[in-house]
């Protein structure tokens, strides 16, 4: 037996299997096209059942939710510890937990905060959740590629958490790209401009560690700095300027238009925060 198997050799996989090697533990490996586990030499099995049947724990770093499906299909997984790495939707990281339990097998789901180039170094970590038990005893494994954050025994929390900041990065991104809109035909180099742009987007951060206290306290006018009317008193200068500058306005009206909604709701000394509520719907019945 090895100490884990890998199942999946993409661009992920691969890195994570480097770091397992590196780090002295032995490992098995498949993946679907043979070429990909050429690198690995005798690390590579050609069939999932051989790769399954060569550890207790079975780390799975597939394209989708699909694929592990497909993978796994006729493989037995009786007594088999599975993580699986692959990124998926809570749901599906929730039905594929059951599916693990009704094969005999534990489950526990992963979502990973890093690309490739990041895995064995300081600033990768990868969310857990499912099987508290599974995830102590395989601790030391599970920390060679990255860091790891355990979120809860819901096998849909790593998935969670993992899309709510994949989420709230392209909100980032949107608003990154809308300040390089606004300056590009001016004399302004974006690499001149870029230092600027991101040190205060750092600063702004912490705008999470204020709306966490008041969503949590329920006062959304707790530790305000600037409230709501303030700031959609602010819009038309944001506005007027795109539209001076020959920028299309997309990006931004959605959050402006919230702000807006939450203002004539009655909120106005409020911190923006509020536009949480006008997000959250009642929760679908799974
Ligand atoms: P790649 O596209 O490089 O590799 C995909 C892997 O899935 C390959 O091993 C491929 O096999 C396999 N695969 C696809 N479909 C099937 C199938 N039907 N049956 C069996 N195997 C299949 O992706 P990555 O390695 O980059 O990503 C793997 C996972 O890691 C994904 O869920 C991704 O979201 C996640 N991830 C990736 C990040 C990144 O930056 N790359 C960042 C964070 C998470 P084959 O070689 O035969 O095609």
């Amino acid at each position: 037996m090895t100490d884990l198997t890998l199942l999946g050799l993409g661009d992920m996989g691969a890195a994570l299997a480097r770091t397992w090697l590196a780090a002295g533990r032995s490992l098995t490996v498949w993946n679907r096209t043979p070429a990909r586990a050429e690198p690995f030499g005798d690390a590579a099995v050609a069939t999932a059942a051989e790769a399954v049947a060569a550890s207790r724990l079975i780390v799975v770093c597939l394209l989708d939710d699909a694929s592990v499906g497909a993978a796994l299909a006729d493989v037995d997984l009786t007594g088999k510890d599975v993580v699986n790495l692959t990124t998926s939707t809570p749901a599906q990281a929730r039905a594929r937990a059951e599916w693990a339990r009704e094969r005999g097998a534990r489950f526990l789901d992963g979502g990973i905060m890093a690309v490739p180039p990041m895995i064995g170094g300081p600033e990768a970590y990868i969310f857990y959740s499912g099987s508290r038990e599974l995830f102590d005893l395989h601790a030391d494994v599970l920390a060679v590629p990255a860091g790891t954050k355990y979120v809860g025994e819901d096998p849909g929390y790593a998935a969670l958490h993992d899309v709510a900041l994949l989420c709230a990065m392209n909100g980032m991104f949107g608003g990154v790209a809308h300040a390089f809109a606004l300056i590009r035909n001016e004399d302004i180099a974006p690499t001149a401009f870029a230092p600027l742009l991101a040190d205060w987007l750092k600063a702004m951060a912490d705008v999470a560690h204020l709306h966490a206290d008041q969503l949590e306290s329920g006062d959304y006018r707790k530790g305000v700095v600037s409230n709501l009317a303030m700031q959609v008193a602010g819009i038309p200068t944001l506005l007027d300027t795109t539209k001076d500058q020959g920028v299309s306005p997309e990006l931004l009206t959605p959050y402006l238009s919230l702000m807006r909604r939450r203002l004539s709701e009655g909120h106005g000394d409020e911190d923006t925060v509020g536009i949480v509520d006008l997000l959250t719907q009642p929760k679908v019945p799974a």
